[in-house]
C-alpha cells in the first residue's frame, strides 16, 4: 500500500489544493478519472462563456437598430467558433498538468474507498492521513436516448441545425441564448410558467420578457415523448390543459439540474454520510462524519458554483495547511447569468425577506441616471436593494441590464467591509460611469428607511 500526506479524489479544483500542497513538501496522491481541470474549464463555466462573447456581439449586432443603425449579419462560421471552442478544450489538461510538481503523484482513474482511509485506483492500493474528495457533479441524465446533456455541448461533435432545450436555469438559458445568436433554431422547453425561478421575483419577471424577445419558449410544457429517426427527434410535448404539440428538431438537450457524483466512490465501505441527494456530508470545516475526510465543490452541493468551489478550496488549504482554523462562511454569496439580458444577484430576495419576516425596505431603481446606461437606449435595467431597516445592511441586490456582473461588485465591496448601504451614497462615483446608476438606488433605499 502507498502512503501519502494527502489524497485528493477528483482533479478538478482540488487539483490546485493538490499542487500546493506539494509545493510546500507534503506528499500527495491526485486521483483524476477524466480530464484535470474538471467541469469549469472543460465543460463548463469557460467554454460556455467563451461562447457567450460571440452572442454578446451578434446580440449587439442583431439589436443596432436602436441605434439607428440597419446592420445585416452576412453568414457566422459556427465551425470555426466551435472549433476554437474545442481547442481550448484540448489544452486544459496540460495546462493543469504543468502547475504539479514533484511531489504530487498523478493518477489517472476512478478513485473509490476500500475503507475509511484506503483508496483504491486502477490496481493500486493508497493511504493517507488525510484524504479530500472533490468529485464535483454531474449533470442529471435525460429521459430520452440520444438526448444531449452540456456534456456533450463541450467539446461538440456536431453543431446540430435545430436544438431543443429543457430546461429553466441558468445553464439552460444561457445555452438557449447562445445557440439561438450563432443561427441554430432553437426553441426552449419549460415544465414551469417561469424562468431562472430562483432570482428575486421582479428581476425573473422582467428577464423573462426581454428574454422571449430573441428566444422561442414554450411554457408550461411536458416532454411526453422523443424519438430519435434518421438523425432527427421526433418530440411531442403537451401545455397544462393536455394538448399536445409536435416539434422535430435535430438536438434535443436537457439541462434539468445537476445530481451528485458521489455514486463512483463505494461510500458503503466507509462511515462517510451523505444527504437524501447523495451529496456528502459536512460540518463547518469541511469535514465529513469520518474524521480526517474532507469534502469541497459540488460534491457538497451546497452552491454549485467554481468560485464557491475556488473559495471552499482556499479555505481548507489554510484550514489544513496554515492553521487557521476559521469555520467556512461564504458570507455574501454572488452568482450572475450571462444571458442577454445579463442578471447578477447576491443575498435574499424580496420573497425571502418577507418568509423570514424580517424588518427590511425595498427599492427599485432604473439605471437611467447614468448617461452610460442611457446610452444602451435600454430601459428595462435596474437595480434592487433589499435592506434592513435598522442597521442599513444590504440583505440582497439584485441587477438587471449589460454588466450587471462586474457593477455588482461593487455592491459585494461594501458588504464584505462592514456592509452598510449608506457607504454607497456617500462614496464619489466617476461620471457618467454605468456604476453611477447606483447612487440613486442607494439613495432610494435609504429614503425608504427614514420615510
Ligand atoms: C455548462 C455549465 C456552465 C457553468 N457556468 C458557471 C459559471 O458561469 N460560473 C460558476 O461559478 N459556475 C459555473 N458552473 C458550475 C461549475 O463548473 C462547478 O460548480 C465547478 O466546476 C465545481 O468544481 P468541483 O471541483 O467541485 O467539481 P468538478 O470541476 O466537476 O471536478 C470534479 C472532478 O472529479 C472527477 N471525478 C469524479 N469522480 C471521480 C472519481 N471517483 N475518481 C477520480 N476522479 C473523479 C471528475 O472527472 C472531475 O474532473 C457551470 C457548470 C456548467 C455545467
Amino acid at each position: 500500500m502507498k502512503v501519502y500526506d494527502l489524497i485528493v479524489i477528483g482533479g478538478g479544483r482540488a487539483s490546485t489544493l493538490a499542487a500546493k500542497a506539494g509545493q510546500i513538501g507534503k506528499k500527495v496522491a491526485l486521483i483524476e478519472k477524466s480530464k484535470l481541470g474538471g467541469t469549469c474549464p472543460n465543460r463548463g463555466c469557460v467554454p460556455s462563456k467563451l461562447l457567450v462573447g460571440y452572442a454578446d456581439v451578434i446580440r449587439t449586432i442583431q439589436e443596432s437598430k436602436r441605434h439607428y443603425i440597419s446592420s445585416d449579419i452576412d453568414a457566422i462560421d459556427r465551425e470555426k467558433v466551435f472549433r476554437e471552442n474545442s481547442e481550448f478544450i484540448d489544452g486544459v489538461d496540460d495546462d493543469y498538468k504543468s502547475m504539479l510538481n514533484e511531489n504530487v503523484e498523478l493518477f489517472r482513474g476512478e478513485g473509490s474507498f476500500i475503507s475509511d482511509k484506503v483508496v483504491g485506483v486502477n490496481d493500486e492500493t493508497l493511504t493517507a492521513p488525510t484524504i479530500i474528495i472533490a468529485t464535483g457533479s454531474k449533470p442529471k441524465k435525460p429521459p430520452f436516448e440520444n438526448a444531449w446533456t452540456s456534456d456533450d455541448v463541450f467539446p461538440i461533435h456536431k453543431i446540430p441545425s435545430s436544438i431543443a432545450i429543457v430546461g429553466s436555469g441558468f445553464i439552460a438559458c444561457e445555452l438557449a441564448n447562445v445557440f439561438d445568436a450563432l443561427g441554430v433554431k432553437t426553441k426552449l422547453l419549460v415544465r414551469s410558467e417561469t424562468l431562472l425561478s430562483h432570482e428575486d421575483k421582479e428581476i425573473s419577471e422582467t428577464f423573462q420578457k426581454e428574454f422571449s424577445k430573441n428566444i422561442d419558449i414554450e411554457f408550461n410544457t411536458t416532454v411526453k415523448d422523443a424519438k430519435y429517426e434518421n438523425s432527427f427527434f421526433n418530440i411531442s410535448f403537451e401545455n397544462k390543459k393536455g394538448q399536445e404539440t409536435k416539434h422535430i428538431c435535430e438536438t434535443l438537450l436537457y439541462a434539468t439540474g445537476r445530481e451528485s457524483n458521489t455514486y463512483t466512490l463505494n461510500l458503503e465501505n466507509t462511515s462517510i454520510q451523505v444527504d437524501e441527494e447523495g451529496f456528502i456530508k459536512r460540518d463547518e470545516f469541511f469535514e465529513t462524519s469520518v474524521k480526517g475526510i474532507y469534502v469541497l465543490g459540488d460534491a457538497a452541493g451546497e452552491h454549485m458554483l467554481q468560485h464557491a468551489a475556488a473559495f471552499e478550496m482556499n479555505h481548507l488549504y489554510k484550514f489544513l495547511f496554515e492553521n487557521e482554523e476559521k469555520p467556512l462562511s461564504f458570507k455574501y454569496m454572488p452568482h450572475a447569468v450571462f444571458t442577454d439580458p445579463e442578471v447578477a444577484s447576491v443575498g435574499i430576495t424580496e420573497e425571502e425577506a418577507k418568509d423570514k419576516k424580517l424588518d427590511f425596505v425595498v427599492s427599485k431603481t432604473d439605471w437611467l441616471a447614468s448617461a452610460k446606461a442611457k446610452s444602451t437606449k435600454l430601459t428595462y435595467p435596474f437595480t434592487k436593494f433589499i435592506v434592513e431597516r435598522d442597521s442599513y445592511k444590504i440583505l440582497g441586490c439584485h441587477m438587471i441590464g449589460p454588466q450587471s456582473s462586474v457593477m455588482i461588485h461593487q455592491v459585494l465591496t461594501v458588504m464584505h467591509i462592514d456592509n452598510d448601504i449608506r457607504h454607497l451614497k456617500e462614496m464619489l462615483y466617476i461620471h457618467p460611469a454605468l456604476n453611477e446608476s447606483l447612487l440613486p438606488a442607494a439613495i432610494n433605499a435609504i429614503k425608504n428607511i427614514r420615510s
